[in-house]
């Protein structure tokens, strides 16, 4: 139910500022030239409007479908195997927490994604809840983000068998992702659902219309994938022939952009600076946990890999932990890089390490708390994780509704 909007256009400082009551109820700022208004209303189509946003009023006002049309669309996720860590957390969650205050957000827990690996069913469950419990913890705000379970919007797994349809096995097989965790289960013997792992992710981001895909940078080649196959089904189904269908016509899926945090993009191991940081990985002194306790943390930087150079510096690639140690530092801390260059540059291992302990320590700890009081309750989670699925369906659905219908079947 679309609801009375404000739109103020500052053209002196080039700033679109949007004022939204429920669904959206946020000031969100956009960085807009002015001339980009008339686009954005030359662009629009009430039937457009309809499909982007199922809730509206069809005589919804004209600034509401601009406003509408004007927020960009952020998904991303994170998939409940083992713990969530570091990496995680610096590579996508931490980012979020900002984008969500300049862009609609949906965040999911990508649970399908979860099981293309041998896993333990007896842990799913759980683990789907502490991954969203740790999302709001690290500060994702449901009055601003969607939140919720990817296997509780069926449109996920519906797009990833009609997108499978226009997709080369060969893009699949060469997949970096593909290639090292198959040739870890044995080659022939890993399952099918990690070929075809890429185009569920590109399910993930298609059915949403995403403008931007926050990722780190191991997910780089998924989402070119994901590019590559919206343009194809674009070229395939769209356009005219949609049209000629009774379709809107035009692009079926946008194609989106990556959007790759500067410092945190790939969180290497603790035990080797060549290796990401993963959940995956076999040894859990390899990473540390959102969750991990002051006492483990500690004991995992004191006892992590390090090298014999004086000093300690960035960017010295015969010194990737030495890199990775730093960055994490950086962030953690909150300094800038030519901070911790200058505090660190005459700084011996044994210093750091108790430094870098002391600051992760305090940046994981308000929300280990925050996580704490989100679990004691447990309704309100399911409550959140409804809602986001609510939300989630009704743009997944129009989605499914335009691809199918551009493919030719009976609707
Ligand atoms: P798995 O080993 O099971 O694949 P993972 O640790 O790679 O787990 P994912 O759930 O695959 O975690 O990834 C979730 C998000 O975290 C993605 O956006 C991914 O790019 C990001 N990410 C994962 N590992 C790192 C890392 N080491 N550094 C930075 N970002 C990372
Ligand atoms: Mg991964």
């Amino acid at each position: 139910m679309a609801h009375a909007t404000d739109l103020i256009l500052s053209s002196s400082s080039r700033l679109l500022t949007l004022y939204s009551p429920p669904p959206l109820q946020n000031a969100h700022q956009l960085p807009l030239p002015p001339g980009s208004l008339v686009s954005a209303i030359a662009a629009d189509s009430s039937d457009n409007t309809q499909t982007l946003f199922p809730f509206l009023d069809s005589d919804a006002t004209a600034p509401t479908r601009l406003l509408l049309l004007l927020l960009k669309r952020v998904v991303s996720g994170v998939q409940p195997t083992g713990s969530i860590h570091l990496g995680n957390y610096l590579g996508a969650i931490k980012n979020w927490v900002t984008l969500q205050d300049t862009y609609e957000t949906l965040f999911f827990i990508v649970d399908l994604h979860a099981i293309t690996l041998p896993y333990d069913v007896q842990e799913l469950r759980k683990a789907t809840r502490d991954t969203a419990a740790l999302y709001l913890a690290c500060g994702v705000d449901i009055s601003k983000a969607s939140v919720f379970v990817q296997s509780h919007v069926r449109a996920h797994v519906e797009l990833m068998w009609l997108l499978s349809s226009s997709t080369p096995i060969g893009w699949l097989q060469k997949m970096t992702q593909f290639k090292e965790k198959s040739r870890k289960e044995g080659g022939e013997n890993a399952s099918v659902s990690l070929l075809t792992y890429p185009v569920l992710m590109a399910a993930d981001i298609l059915l949403y219309k995403s403008d931007f895909v926050p990722v780190g940078e191991d997910q780089k080649q998924h989402l070119e994938l994901a590019r590559d196959l919206a343009q194809r089904v674009n070229n395939l189904y769209g356009g005219r022939k949609w049209k000629k269908l009774g379709g809107r016509g035009g692009s079926i899926f946008k194609i989106p952009e990556p959007l790759i945090p500067q410092v945190g993009a790939r969180v290497m191991s603790l035990t080797d600076g060549l290796s990401k940081m993963s959940k995956s990985a076999p040894s859990d002194q390899s990473r540390i946990n959102l969750l991990d306790s002051k006492d483990l943390i500690a004991d995992k930087i004191k006892r992590c890999k390090t090298d014999s150079f004086a000093g300690l510096e960035f960017d010295n690639a015969e010194r990737p932990e030495c890199n990775n140690l730093l960055s994490v530092y950086q962030i953690v801390s909150g300094k800038t890089k030519e901070e911790v260059m200058e505090e660190c540059k005459d700084t011996s291992w044994g210093t750091f390490k108790p430094l870098l302990a002391d600051a992760v320590i305090e940046h994981l700890s308000p929300i280990q708390v925050r996580y704490e009081e989100i679990t004691a309750e447990a309704a309100y989670l399911d409550k959140v994780l409804s809602e986001g699925a609510d939300r989630a369906t009704e743009i997944a659905e129009s989605t499914i509704h335009n691809l199918k219908q551009a493919m030719g079947f009976y609707l």
